[in-house]
């Protein structure tokens, strides 16, 4: 019998990890980079799942068809579960849609899995040509090669999309935003949202003037579709 999903958590209900849908998100174990700004700690040991388990998922969903829309898939880094795509295949035979939030890790697995989509969340952690940052950010090596390759293969795929950065000052400066959100348009993504960072492990709160007035109105002018999120 082949793996089930490592599920670290589950949301029974949301409105705000799919725009337009009411969800649930299942929370899938394992994540190999190392975000200081991560809210999901627990989720990154891969052998550490503290959610139920999948099969328990799947008794339950079928009485929320209805009353909700969609099902998430978040993480973790949920592509490199190779349950993946028969989870996603499964949510899909009970009406409902499927959306993703991934950090463009591999983008070889995101490329299997887009044609199941009907949504994805992708994470831009720094500009695409920017190496150092990315490390600086994700504790890994080769991580902005990585997401610019994932990013190519979302616009290519044309799945509906957001393009999302988590942002704070002492890892992303006014310049560098600005850069991100260039590189990011001139690929055509349409949809970007800011997301600026709570205070989390050793990091302090953003300054209320970060990211700068000007910065803000660049970024809106980048993209037919912006929003801002102060988590
Ligand atoms: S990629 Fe996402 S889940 Fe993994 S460490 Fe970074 S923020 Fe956390």
């Amino acid at each position: 019998m082949p793996a089930s999903l490592r599920v670290g958590g589950l949301t029974r209900f949301t409105s705000i990890d799919y725009p337009g849908k009411l969800s649930a998100v299942v929370f899938v174990q394992g994540c190999p980079w190392r975000c200081g700004y991560c809210h999901n700690p627990q989720l990154q040991a891969r052998d550490e799942a503290a959610g139920p388990s999948w099969s328990e998922v799947m008794a339950w969903l079928p009485r929320r068809v209805g009353l909700i829309d969609a099902v998430v898939f978040s993480g973790g880094e949920p592509t490199l579960d190779p349950a993946l795509g028969d989870a996603m295949d499964e949510v899909r035979t009970l009406g409902l849609a499927v959306g993703l939030h991934s950090a463009g890790i591999s983008p070889r697995r995101l490329r299997e899995l887009l044609p199941r989509l009907d949504w994805i969340g992708l994470d831009v952690k720094a500009p695409l040509d920017d190496e150092p940052a990315h490390r600086r950010i994700t504790g890994v090596a080769g991580s902005a090669a990585a997401v610019a390759e994932s990013v190519r293969a979302v616009l290519d795929a044309g799945v509906a999309s957001e393009m999302r950065t988590t942002a704070h000052p002492a890892l992303l400066d006014d310049a560098e935003l600005r850069h991100l959100a260039d590189g990011l348009a001139a690929q055509g993504a349409t949809h970007f949202a800011l997301q600026v960072a709570r205070p989390a492990n050793h990091m302090s709160a953003p300054p209320a003037d970060y990211p700068a007035p000007a910065t803000l109105a660049h970024l809106r002018a980048a993209f037919p579709n912006f929003s801002l999120r102060r988590e």
